[in-house]
């Protein structure tokens, strides 16, 4: 498997039918970017920038913060990376950061773009480093845990007013600055043309998404086996959301963990998506998976499956036999 992985690297990322599927990996630290190459992704689609601070004993310096975007830009080279703002609160705590609020709820809590736009000294600090760092190549920064589109116009105005600062003092500016947010919170799946109206690109986070939809605590043991993202309510979401962008014209890219098996990750390429970001060892066996599939037919057997058959719970049996009979 792995000398086949190894030979698929170098191979264009393209469905037996013909389709291009864009295969981009999730990292947050330095020493995951050798594996860019390694594993023949495409891109970052995911780098999750609250990994320098949770490995930290203090707020990293605004140098600090710069040295790590640049070396990331620079062992990148001309593949794109999506640098996602501070993710904090929730799950992912800082221990030299502690709000005075016992917080019962913490992942529906004081987290990620509802602390960064109320601590705007964080996030300003951290947009200006992005900024630097990506002078003179594109720059693609995505919000993390929106749930209406205002917080996205609050962010952006924040961005441009620190492009406009440092313009003024003559810096080296990113040729391009994209704007995206993370689809995760239910709220936005009826704003979702407002949002793409605003956004450059979107990226769905199905770790979150799905603990929202299906109130199930992404961390409690006791219950994340019970109901499966391969089933007929998720499946329908996820199928909204790619619907969604093919209207608006707006780049839907998926990050969450199911991107990175192969049975869901051929699900999500049958519900429309063409580009999905997951952990590089994932890269291998996902392209292993694309070259067998017909997504077309695929298409049409799982839209019938989620429409026509009266059937709401997993659709994985379905799944695993178009799988195996490709
Ligand atoms: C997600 O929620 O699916 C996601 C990609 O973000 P994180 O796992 O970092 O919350
Ligand atoms: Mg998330």
């Amino acid at each position: 498997r792995q000398a086949l992985y190894r030979e698929l690297r170098d191979k264009p990322s393209v469905t037996k039918d013909g389709v291009q599927i864009s295969l981009l990996m999730n990292a947050g630290l330095l020493v995951d970017l050798p594996q860019l190459m390694e594993a023949g992704a495409a891109g970052i689609g995911l780098f999750r920038t609250e990994l320098q601070f949770m490995v930290a004993s203090t707020f990293p310096r605004a140098e600090q913060q710069e040295r790590l975007y640049r070396s990331v830009l620079e062992a990148a080279g001309d593949r794109p990376v999506t640098f996602r703002t501070l993710d904090i609160g929730g799950d992912k705590v800082l221990p030299y950061f502690r709000s005075n609020v016992n917080e019962e709820n913490p992942a529906m809590g004081w987290r990620a773009i509802r602390l960064t736009l109320d601590r705007p000294g964080l996030l300003r600090t951290q947009v200006r480093a992005l900024l630097k760092a990506a002078g003179g190549r594109e720059l693609r920064l995505m919000l993390p845990m929106v749930t209406e589109v205002a917080e996205v116009r609050k962010a952006s105005e924040l961005i441009n007013r620190e492009v406009q600062h440092l313009s003024r003092f003559a810096y080296d500016l990113p040729t391009r600055v994209k704007i995206g947010a993370m689809v995760e919170v239910p709220s936005l799946l009826w704003q979702l043309d407002e949002l793409m109206s605003v956004v450059d690109f979107v990226s769905v986070g199905s770790n979150d998404l799905f603990q929202f939809i299906m109130a199930v605590d992404r961390g409690n043991s006791i219950i994340t086996n019970r109901f499966d993202n391969l089933s007929v309510p998720f499946l329908r979401v996820l199928r909204q959301i790619a619907e969604a962008g093919e209207r608006n014209n707006t780049d839907v890219t998926l990050c969450g963990e199911m991107a990175g098996k192969p049975l869901s990750a051929m699900a999500l390429l049958g519900l429309g998506f063409r580009s999905i970001s997951m952990s590089p060892a994932s890269i291998g066996p996902v392209k292993a998976m694309l070259g067998t599939l017909d997504v077309s037919e695929l298409s049409a057997q799982l839209n019938d499956a989620i429409d026509n058959h009266g059937e709401t719970g997993s659709l994985r049996h379905v799944l695993t036999k178009f799988a195996e009979r490709a």
